[in-house]
């Protein structure tokens, strides 16, 4: 038998000390088989395991990282603030550069609160439109991922479904109790008992689900006439779409946002922004709790404003425009490679601006549209194979079917040129030769 890889070996020590070896669990490799690298380093496009094996990177954090890894501008960031003292527990000019840079590029949100990650996020989100309407109700979309709180595990997201499951144990019924789930891409009825509505405006946690046309601006109006709030969950789209995020992208302005990943440059960060009026509802100015004792960290904020003050709408614009042509790249060339093995599935490369998913979906059933699309093609199992061929091959994607790829700004023409090669080699060897 070969000696073990080391990270074979960590895998081995971290399933000892930490549950399933992984603090995250699509990270385990779960739905895709095997074990999971660990990364010794990353820099731009790529990382390194640890063995030294050097993979082209399209997790690139689940998006958090925009510019690629060790980006010199944020390392320099980085290294400067953590001289200055990492946390004081007192506000820095950090935070307030940070929230003036998210208000003055996202048009309608006038104030910012920061929170440490995403789910803080869209939790505090809630909390404030339920306080500023005095309603329960939440209305989600099946699909749709928000973060980990109680309330909002109703929906059956990006980790809940690759791990099969419908919701979460240990989440009990009371905590949901006021948590509707809908179809996505279809406007739900609403009443006067809805808070909100919150919504991934561009769904990338059931692989990439664009809204349809009349989906977004059925949402703002369905609000509008029930007096509920509408909250776009932008912590994927926001400043990967481009610097108005999927605001800007759909046209369709919501009274509050969430964000994460991206604006914290790779550092823990989150925040929640909306209206000033909806905003006064929070402590210390209103009734509405919320605290935490990092947020606004300095390391966090200093990782953030450098990765928002090196792009700009060009930047955006180079970037949206060299996925589309990988992302029509490589439908043409996997759709080919389908066609010749004669498999029952149809490819669709579904993008929105810098964002692509790799969908393999039942012989016309046509593009995801929502969750149970998404499961049909997870069902499939060709992502799965797929991501083991081109694990092999030096391309990392996500390790499972729900998940969107992440081009960064570092991807090379090159490297998006290889990567339709190699997904043609990987795809053809993975229907010749099924594993079980
Ligand atoms: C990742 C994600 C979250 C949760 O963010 P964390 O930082 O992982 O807590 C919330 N909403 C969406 C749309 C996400 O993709």
């Amino acid at each position: 038998m070969a000696e073990a890889t080391r990270s074979e070996a960590l895998f081995a020590r971290a399933l000892a000390v930490v549950p399933g070896g992984v603090n995250s669990p699509v990270r385990a490799f779960g739905s895709v088989g095997g074990h999971p690298y660990f990364v010794a380093r990353g820099a731009g496009a790529r990382v390194w395991d640890a063995d030294g094996r050097e993979l082209l990177d399209y997790v690139q954090s689940y998006g958090a990282s925009l510019l690629g890894h060790a980006h010199p501008a944020v390392v320099e960031a980085v290294r400067r603030a953590a001289t200055l003292g990492t946390t004081f527990g007192a506000p820095t000019e950090g935070e307030v550069l940070l929230a003036e840079a998210i208000c003055a590029r996202v048009d309608g949100c006038e104030q910012v609160r920061l929170v440490s990650s995403g789910t803080e996020a869209t939790m505090s989100a809630v909390r404030v439109a339920r306080g500023f309407t005095g309603r329960s109700r939440v209305v989600t979309f099946a699909g749709c991922y928000h973060g980990h709180s109680d309330a909002l595990l109703a929906t059956a997201g990006s980790g809940v479904a690759t791990l099969g499951l419908a919701g979460s144990a240990g989440v009990p019924p009371g905590a949901v109790a006021d948590t509707v789930v809908a179809p996505y891409n279809v406007v739900p009825e609403l009443d006067d008992r809805v808070a909100c509505v919150l919504v991934e405006p561009v769904a990338a946690n059931m692989g990439l689900v664009p809204p349809e046309p009349g989906f977004l601006a059925g949402l703002r109006a369905a609000c509008d006439a029930v007096g509920a709030l509408l909250v776009f969950d932008e912590v994927i789209t926001g400043f990967r779409l481009g610097l108005g995020g999927a605001t800007a992208w759909s046209g369709i302005r919501p009274d509050l946002w969430c964000f994460g990943k991206v604006i914290g440059g790779g550092l823990p960060v989150g925040a929640f922004g909306g209206r000033r009026d909806v905003l006064a509802v929070l402590a210390p100015d209103g009734p509405v709790y919320q605290a935490g004792t990092l947020s606004g960290n300095p390391l966090a904020t200093a990782a953030g404003l450098a990765v928002l003050g090196t792009v700009d709408d060009d930047a955006y614009g180079d970037l949206a425009g060299r996925v589309a042509r990988l992302a029509a790249g490589l439908e043409a060339a996997l759709v080919e490679v389908v066609r010749s093995a004669g498999e029952g599935v149809d490819v669709h490369v579904p993008r929105v601006g810098p964002l692509f998913g790799l969908a393999f979906v039942p012989a016309g059933s046509g593009p995801v549209r929502d969750v149970e699309g998404a499961h049909a093609a997870a069902a499939t199992g060709v992502y799965a194979r797929l991501f083991r061929a081109l694990l092999r091959r030096g391309v990392a994607v996500a390790p499972g079917p729900y998940e969107v790829a992440f081009p960064s700004m570092a991807h090379t023409d090159a490297d998006l040129d290889r990567t339709v090669t190699v997904a043609a080699e990987a795809l053809t060897e993975a229907l010749a030769h099924p594993e079980p």
